[in-house]
C-alpha cells in the first residue's frame, strides 16, 4: 500500500531544487498531482537515472522541469509523439508523459488515440482543469457545459469529452480516473499505470484555481477541491443536458483494462526473427 511510504517519502529528494520557486499558483492542483506520481515513483523504487519525463505545453507541461531526471519540454500536443520514440530506442528507460487537457485532446488528440492504439510502455497522465491556463483562459475539450472561459463569455455549450472513454476505446491496455482530492488514491494509481506492462492513460482531475475558479466564481481553491466530489454542474443548465458532467457523474479509479501485447516487445521479437531468418539464407 502507498500509504505504509508515507513516512520514508521526501518530495524534495525528487525535486531540481534549483528550479524553485515553482511557477504554480496559489493552490493549483498541478501541483498535487506531481507529488502525487512522485510518491508512486518513490514506491516503485525508481532509478532516476531510468526515468524520462516527457512533457508538451501549458501549465500542466511545464512540470517536467521541476523533476530530477531525464525530462523534456517539447512542442505543444507531441510529447506523445516524442515518448514514442524514446520508449522503442530505450526499453530500458521508465517513460512517463506529463499532459494537459488542451495538449492532450485538442492539439495532441491525434496521437493520444494512436498511442492507445499501439500499446507501447509508456504511462500518460493527461492533466484536466478544463482550460488552457496558460495561454489566458480558452475553452478546452474539457470545459464543462455552460462554464465561463475567455472564449466563451456566455458559456460553452459543447460538451465536454470523456477522455477516459475514448482511451478505452481506442485499445489503452489501462485505463484510469482520479481527483486531485485525494493525493493517497491518485498515488495508488499512477502507480497501477507505471506497473502495466503497456500503455496507461491516467485522467487527472486538477484545478486552475486561478483562471478558471476565479471566472466561474467557484470560490477558494479549497472550496475548487470539495467541489470534484459534490455538484459540479449548473443547477439552471442540470435538467437541459443529457451528457454526464465531471467528477459528480464520471466514474474514477481503473476504468478498463487489457492485456495486449506490448508493441515495443512484440515489434522487437518480429525484428530479430526476421535477422534470424535472413542470417540463415547467409544474408546480413
Ligand atoms: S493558471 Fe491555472 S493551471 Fe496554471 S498555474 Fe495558475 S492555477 Fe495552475
Amino acid at each position: 500500500m502507498i500509504v505504509d511510504s508515507a513516512p520514508a517519502f521526501d518530495v524534495r529528494e525528487y525535486l531540481r531544487k534549483e528550479m524553485m520557486p515553482h511557477f504554480l499558483c496559489p493552490g493549483c492542483g498541478h501541483g498535487i498531482a506531481l507529488r502525487a506520481l512522485l510518491w508512486a515513483l518513490h514506491e516503485l523504487k525508481v532509478d532516476k537515472d531510468k526515468l524520462a519525463v516527457v512533457s508538451g505545453i501549458g501549465c500542466a507541461g511545464r512540470l517536467s522541469a521541476y523533476i530530477d531526471a531525464s525530462t523534456f519540454h517539447v512542442t505543444h500536443g507531441r510529447p506523445l509523439a516524442y515518448a514514442t520514440g524514446l520508449a522503442l530506442a530505450r526499453p530500458d528507460l521508465r517513460v512517463v508523459v506529463i499532459s494537459g487537457d488542451g495538449d492532450c485532446l485538442a492539439i495532441g488528440g491525434n496521437h493520444l488515440i494512436h498511442a492507445c492504439r499501439r500499446n507501447l510502455k509508456i504511462t500518460c497522465l493527461m492533466l484536466n482543469n478544463e482550460v488552457y491556463g496558460m495561454t489566458g483562459g480558452q475553452v478546452s475539450p474539457t470545459t464543462s457545459e455552460m462554464r465561463v472561459t475567455t472564449t466563451t463569455p456566455l458559456g460553452n455549450s459543447e460538451p465536454h469529452f470523456d477522455a477516459c472513454a475514448l482511451a478505452a476505446a481506442a485499445g489503452a491496455g489501462f485505463v484510469g480516473r482520479e481527483g486531485t482530492r485525494h493525493v493517497p488514491k491518485l498515488a495508488e494509481l499512477m502507480l497501477a499505470g507505471l506497473e502495466h506492462p503497456g500503455f496507461s492513460f491516467i485522467e487527472v482531475l486538477s484545478d486552475c484555481t486561478e483562471i478558471f475558479g476565479r471566472k466561474n466564481e467557484m470560490g477558494s481553491s479549497s472550496e475548487m477541491i470539495l467541489r470534484q466530489k459534490s455538484e459540479l454542474r449548473p443547477e439552471a443548465y442540470r435538467d437541459t443536458v443529457d451528457t454526464p458532467f465531471r467528477a459528480n457523474e464520471l466514474p474514477t479509479g481503473v476504468l478498463a483494462k487489457n492485456a495486449r501485447p506490448e508493441y515495443g516487445a512484440a515489434y522487437r521479437k518480429a525484428a530479430a526473427a526476421i535477422k534470424a531468418a535472413a542470417a540463415k539464407k547467409g544474408r546480413k
